[in-house]
């Protein structure tokens, strides 16, 4: 029996052969590794679907080992993004993170994808500025998944006046000083506001924002290092932080 689903290359993996498999980030079944069988014949007709970044509609069948694509159409290549170094960097790390993610619900695992479409987007036609896109990403996660970063107020207390705020990652949330715990660490002025500046400002207005010097990076480190204590993982993020 065969199924259509839409996916995005996250990366593949030469097989015997002619045979290519490949790692699928799906709307229908999230994380699925199917097989491209001839594919690295250069007139194969589904050779664009083992390139990463590629979303296209795949038909998939039930094979011996594995799942086997019958079909692709490709619908968005996003090639632009193999062709500049910083937006490749950036569009790694989207799909490295995304791999990482355990999902709680098929509705969430819908919800991130169509939020991993949105930053590969953006990153690839978006004119936005370097990083601003993948911190955006990391942001909208968070609050699919439930725990939301930026705050008004404090998380635990409530109070609105705070001179100095802090990052409880035990937990994922903004609190105050007076209940901040041995796992809590300062978040920046700047860095508060860039947070609230991203939080406020959709993927389509991303170019119209100038967050303060520097204060998108120190931020990309909060919102990796809170991803990373969610996910107990660890994120490479090639070329970006290191
Ligand atoms: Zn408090």
């Amino acid at each position: 029996m065969s199924e259509k689903i839409k996916g995005i290359v996250i990366k593949s993996n030469d097989r015997k052969e002619k045979d290519v498999s490949v790692l699928l980030f799906s709307l229908e079944k999230g994380l699925i590794w199917v097989t491209l069988r001839g594919v690295k014949n250069p007139n194969a007709k589904m050779k664009l679907a083992q390139n990463q970044f590629s979303f296209g509609e795949f038909v998939i069948e039930n094979g011996k080992a594995s799942q086997i694509v019958t079909q692709f159409e490709l619908i968005e290549s996003f090639q632009e993004i193999a062709q500049d170094v910083d937006k490749y960097f950036e569009a790694s790390a989207v799909l490295e993170a995304v791999e990482k993610i355990r999902f709680s619900s098929e509705q969430e695992q819908a919800k991130v994808f169509v939020l991993t479409l949105r930053a590969l987007k953006s990153i690839c036609f978006g004119k936005v500025k370097q990083t601003y896109s993948l911190c955006k990403f990391f942001v909208e996660l968070f609050k699919i998944c439930g725990f939301g970063l930026f705050s008004e107020k404090c998380t635990c207390c409530g109070t609105k006046t705070f001179d100095r705020l802090f990052v409880n990652y035990a937990v994922g949330e903004l609190v105050c000083a007076s209940c901040k715990s041995l796992t809590s660490e300062e978040l920046p002025k700047t860095t508060y506001l860039a947070l609230k500046i991203l939080d406020g400002t959709d993927f389509d207005r991303l170019s119209t924002i100038k967050l303060a010097n520097g204060s998108e990076i120190s931020l990309l480190k909060v919102l990796v290092k809170n991803f990373e204590v969610r996910f107990d993982t660890k994120l490479k993020l090639m070329g970006i932080l290191s």
